[in-house]
C-alpha cells in the first residue's frame, strides 16, 4: 500500500484541469485467447488464428510454455482491420507457440531497476523514464516491457522480489525537486551522484495514451510545475487506435501549451512498418497518388496531422528490427521516406534487447545494421537520420558500422569489424563518443557473442559494473 501523501495542484494546474475534455474510448479490444479457445471470438475476428494454430496454443495453456504468461493477448479492431492485409501486422499481434520455446533472456532487461530511486521512475542522468501504466491499446509479442505488462516479480540488486509498481505523481515530483534543488545548491551536479539537473521526463508504459485525457494532463501539469524542461510521451497509439488523437486530445495539448509555453513536449511514436499507417487497395498494394506519394490510411493521416500541425511539438518515431515484421529494408525505406515527408523525424532503429524469449524476436546485430543500411540508400540525407541503438547496460550505444572487407593485419578482424559507440550513458554523460571495436560475429544477437573477439574498448562494454541501485528517495525537507 503506498503511503505517499496526496499531491495538491498548484492554481496554475488548476486552471488547465479546469479545461481537459475526457471522452471515453471505444477500442473494440480483443483480450485474450480465451475467446478463441471457446468458438466464441467475435465475428470481425474469427478466422484470425487458424484451428490448428489455437489448437497448438491451447495444448501450452497453464504449462511453462504458456504464451499469455509470458506476454497477455490484446488487440484493436483498428489494427485488426490493417493486420487483415499485412502479414508482418499478423505477427506483431498474434501469439505463436515459438515465443516460448526458448525463454532465456534477462527479467530486468538492462538492469533498470538499478536507475529506479522511487517507484515507477527510472532516472537516467538527465532524463527521467516513468511507467505511468502498465498496458496498451494492443500488446506487440516483442514487447521489450513483457515483464511490467504481465506484471512479473522482478528481483531488484538488493534481493528484494516484487512487481514493478507504477509512478505515483507526488512521489515522482518531489523527488525531482530534491534532486533539482540539491544540484543547483551544488554548482550544477549533484555532490553525490555527479548528475546534472533532472530535466526531460519519458511519461512510458505500458502506453500513457490509454489514460484519459485528465490523467494525461494531470502528469503534464505536475512536471510542469515541478520544473522539468521537456516531456515526451511514448506511444503506439497512432498505429493501434488513431482516433484516440482526436480533438479533445489535441485541445488538452493546446491548452497545456498555453499555461506552461517553456516546456516542450516531444511525441514519441512507435511505428514498425509502414502497413501501420499507408493505405492499401483490395489486392493489397499500397495507393499512390498522382502526385507519385503513397496515401496514408485516412485516420492515421489524421492523427498525425493533428500533432505535427502543432509546430511546437516535436514528433518522432522510433522502433525495434524484429524478425518477420520489420526485417525488410524495402520496407524501412518506405516507412522512413513517408514519414519524413509528412514532419516526423526517424529517430532511433533498435537492435532486440535481451528480454525473455529473445531468440524467438531478435534479428542479428549485424543483420539489423546491414537492412538499415541498406533501406537508407537512396534516401536523403534529411530522411537517414535514424541510427540504430542497442541498449546495453550502460546505457544507449550505437551500432555505427560493420565492415564488409576483412581488417588485413589486425588479429581477430580477419573477418571484419563491427563498432559500437555510446551515445548516452545512464549514469555518466562524459562516456558519450567512446567506441569499442570487436571482430565480426554475424550469428550475435547480443553483446555476449562478441566477448571473445574485442580488439578495442574504451567504452568499457566488455567490462561493466552495475551501478549502485539507489536505496532511498530523495525527499523534500
Ligand atoms: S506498444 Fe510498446 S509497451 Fe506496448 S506492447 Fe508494444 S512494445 Fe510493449
Amino acid at each position: 500500500m503506498s503511503n505517499a501523501k496526496k499531491y495538491q495542484p498548484t492554481a496554475r494546474e488548476q486552471a488547465f484541469l479546469a479545461t481537459v475534455e475526457s471522452p471515453r474510448y471505444d477500442r473494440d479490444n480483443i483480450n485474450g485467447l480465451r475467446l478463441f479457445f471457446e468458438g466464441r471470438a467475435p465475428d470481425h475476428v474469427r478466422g484470425f488464428y487458424t484451428e490448428a494454430e489455437i489448437g497448438a496454443l491451447r495444448e501450452l495453456k497453464g504449462t511453462e510454455r504458456d504464451v499469455e504468461a509470458r506476454m497477455p493477448v490484446k488487440m484493436t479492431k483498428h489494427y485488426f482491420e490493417l493486420a487483415r492485409q499485412s502479414a508482418p501486422l499478423r505477427t506483431l499481434v498474434k501469439a505463436n507457440p515459438a515465443e516460448t520455446l526458448n525463454l532465456h533472456g534477462a527479467e530486468d532487461p538492462g538492469y533498470q531497476m538499478d536507475y529506479s530511486p522511487v517507484e515507477g521512475l527510472l532516472h537516467k542522468y538527465e532524463m527521467g523514464l516513468m511507467y505511468v501504466v502498465s498496458t496498451c491499446s494492443a500488446h506487440c509479442r516483442f514487447c521489450y516491457r513483457e515483464e511490467l505488462i504481465s506484471r512479473k516479480e522482478i528481483e531488484r540488486q538488493d534481493g528484494t522480489v516484487a512487481k514493478k509498481g507504477l509512478a505515483q505523481i507526488g512521489e515522482v515530483t518531489d523527488y525531482i525537486r530534491s534532486h533539482n534543488q540539491r544540484v543547483a545548491d551544488n554548482g550544477g551536479r549533484h555532490p553525490e551522484s555527479g548528475r546534472e539537473k533532472l530535466r526531460e521526463i519519458l511519461l512510458s508504459g505500458g502506453d500513457p495514451m490509454v489514460m484519459p485525457n485528465r490523467k494525461l494532463a494531470e502528469w503534464l501539469g505536475a512536471l510542469a510545475e515541478s520544473g522539468v524542461e521537456s516531456i515526451r510521451i511514448g506511444t503506439k497509439e497512432m498505429a493501434f487506435f488513431p482516433d484516440r488523437f482526436d480533438d479533445a486530445f489535441l485541445s488538452m495539448l493546446d491548452r497545456f501549451h498555453e499555461s506552461y509555453p517553456d516546456v516542450g513536449l516531444r511525441m514519441m511514436l512507435h511505428f514498425n512498418h509502414p502497413d501501420e499507417f499507408l493505405a492499401k487497395d483490395d489486392e493489397g498494394n499500397y495507393i499512390e497518388e498522382t502526385s507519385g506519394v503513397l496515401r496514408w490510411h485516412p485516420k492515421t493521416q489524421r492523427a498525425m496531422e493533428g500533432v505535427v500541425s502543432r509546430g511546437w511539438i516535436c514528433v518522432e518515431n522510433q522502433s525495434p528490427i524484429i524478425k518477420n515484421i520489420n526485417d525488410d529494408s524495402d520496407a524501412l525505406r518506405i516507412m522512413q521516406r513517408a514519414l519524413k515527408r509528412v514532419g516526423a523525424e526517424n529517430h532511433y532503429f533498435f537492435c532486440g534487447r535481451d528480454i525473455v524469449a529473445h531468440k524467438a524476436f531478435n534479428v542479428p546485430i549485424e543483420t539489423a545494421w546491414k537492412i538499415l543500411n541498406e533501406s537508407q540508400k537512396g534516401l536523403s540525407g534529411v530522411e537517414t537520420h535514424a541510427r540504430l541503438s542497442i541498449t546495453h547496460y550502460k546505457g544507449k550505444t550505437e551500432v555505427s558500422a560493420v565492415t564488409n572487407e576483412p581488417m588485413a593485419g589486425i588479429a581477430g578482424g580477419e573477418n571484419g569489424i563491427i563498432i559500437f559507440k555510446i551515445l548516452r550513458n545512464a549514469a555518466s554523460a562524459p562516456d558519450r563518443g567512446k567506441v569499442c571495436i570487436a571482430g565480426r560475429n554475424p550469428e550475435a544477437i547480443w553483446f555476449d557473442g562478441y566477448a571473445d573477439r574485442i580488439l578495442f574498448d574504451e567504452a568499457g562494454l566488455f567490462d561493466y559494473d552495475r551501478v549502485a541501485a539507489p536505496v532511498a528517495a530523495e525527499q523534500v525537507s
